[in-house]
């Protein structure tokens, strides 16, 4: 009898580009040999990759560390808030290593020193697409690590440090055995999409016969021939960013664009340092959206910045009236450990903070419900996550999972989870679809 695979358990938090760099780690291990437990009590060791980005993020990261401890007692530590130790000591001083994120050797060397791997050539063998913590048919595609940005209210350069960027032949490869893996989206993300292969002043590497340019152009167009779907995650809105446009028309890349603009006060945004924060955002989004109708635009807000008056906020609200963004989450600013933006004087009280947050979400809301509406007897490709009930639960080329809405097809029970069926908006609510089948075409 062969002896029996050390099992990990893995706890995931924090951000989706923290989940890419769990995928890395598990892909490592299961390809060593290790399996996974669904249960920490099940494990051997448990890997608790944490995230560091607010206050309750940290806490959350300490709370699960406590949790592993007390129901396994083996655990090592990664990711952001592992780039803070002495955090994790004081509070647990029983955990047997920490590394920082992107860590993924010195994660696998701390569990080969725990728990050391068995080998069998013959058992150990790697799924083409790693070892997925999202469902098969969808996946996140990180191309680089870190920002050489310095939002004012971002500490992630200091703990992630300056745009690094993967070499395009390495992530179109990856995103090629996904795909054939049975991957139907990709969700490329990373710090700072639009500025991919600055670092590496753009040089390019070989893939599916030709040279490819290390380019968020480049890239786009490059993952534009896999056939599946391309979502494009925190785009910034650089000129260049105008190129991916015909990409999107054309069909090659999903008409999405998810650009967190966090403020639109020229005023707001220069306290907070926002790359190309003095570009004409609103000029720019009517011409893409004269060029491509179907365009849809997500982004994030923060309200309720240090300095942020009445007149910012106002502005900020008829922006969000003219740009009619189709998708948008906002936060009430909220002060994180070490950011710079902690020194700006002018705190806005926490009251008016959260009354801002909840005009600008009803705004928000109100555009959402108007242009979800306007959808109504169009017919639309959508791509099954789940089926509850008479009810497939599926996502159109508008919605990112997790974050956006989702189309719910009456009668779908029969619709295979993970492929695209073809339906018709029956109706529509403040953020989400109602649909049924489109009747098949004979020809
Ligand atoms: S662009 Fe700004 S908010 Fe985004 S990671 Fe860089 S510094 Fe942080």
């Amino acid at each position: 009898m062969p002896p029996r695979a050390p099992r990990i358990g893995f706890a995931s938090l924090g951000c989706p580009k923290a989940l890419v760099d769990s995928e890395r780690i598990l892909t490592q291990l299961r390809a060593e040999g290790y399996e996974t437990a669904a249960q920490y009590a099940d494990a051997d060791l448990v890997v608790v990759n944490t995230c560091g980005f607010i206050t309750a993020a940290v806490e959350e990261s300490l709370e699960t560390i406590g949790e592993a401890l007390a129901e396994n007692g083996k655990v090592i530590v990664t990711g952001c808030l592992g780039a803070q130790p002495e955090k994790i000591l004081a509070r647990h001083p029983n955990v047997l290593a920490i590394s920082g994120p992107q860590a993924y050797e010195s994660v696998v060397g701390a569990v080969h020193a725990h728990l050391p791997p068995v080998h069998d050539p013959f058992l150990d063998l790697l799924p083409p697409q790693g070892v997925k913590l999202t469902p098969r048919h969808y996946a996140y595609l990180k191309i680089s690590e870190g920002c050489n940005h310095r939002c004012t209210f971002c500490i992630i350069p200091s703990m992630r440090g300056d745009l690094v960027s993967r070499e395009i032949a390495d992530v179109l490869r990856e995103a090629e055995r996904l795909a054939k893996a049975g991957v139907r989206e990709l969700l490329v993300i990373s710090q700072d999409t639009s500025a991919y292969g600055v670092d590496l002043r753009h040089a390019s590497g070989e893939w599916g016969g030709r040279s490819r340019k290390a380019s968020f152009e480049g890239l786009a167009e490059a993952l534009g021939e896999l056939g599946i779907w391309i979502r494009l995650h925190y785009v910034y809105p650089y000129p260049h960013v105008d190129r991916v446009i015909p990409l999107m028309a054309e069909g090659r890349v999903l008409p999405y664009l998810d650009i967190p603009f966090q403020h639109a006060s020229t005023r707001v945004l220069r306290r907070m340092k926002r790359p190309a924060s003095s570009a004409n955002t609103l000029e720019r989004i009517r011409r893409w959206r004269a060029d491509l109708p179907d365009l849809t635009l997500r982004s994030t807000f923060i309200v309720g910045f240090p300095g942020e008056t009445d007149d910012d906020f106002e502005e900020l609200l008829d922006w969000l009236g003219e740009a009619q963004l189709d998708r948008v989450g906002c936060f009430p600013y909220s002060p994180v450990e070490g950011a710079a933006a902690n020194a700006l004087a002018g705190a806005v009280p926490e009251e008016l903070k959260q009354e801002r947050h909840a005009r600008f979400m009803e705004r928000a809301a109100q555009i959402s419900a108007k242009r979800l509406a306007e959808k109504k007897g169009r017919k639309l490709r959508v791509l099954v996550d789940a089926v509850e009930g008479d009810f497939a639960i599926a996502r159109s080329e508008a919605d990112a999972p997790e974050i956006d809405g989702i189309v719910r097809i009456r009668g779908g029970a029969k619709l295979p989870v993970g492929e695209f069926a073809d339906v018709v908006v029956t109706g529509a609510d403040t953020y989400d679809l109602e649909a049924k089948l489109a009747p098949k075409v004979r020809g």
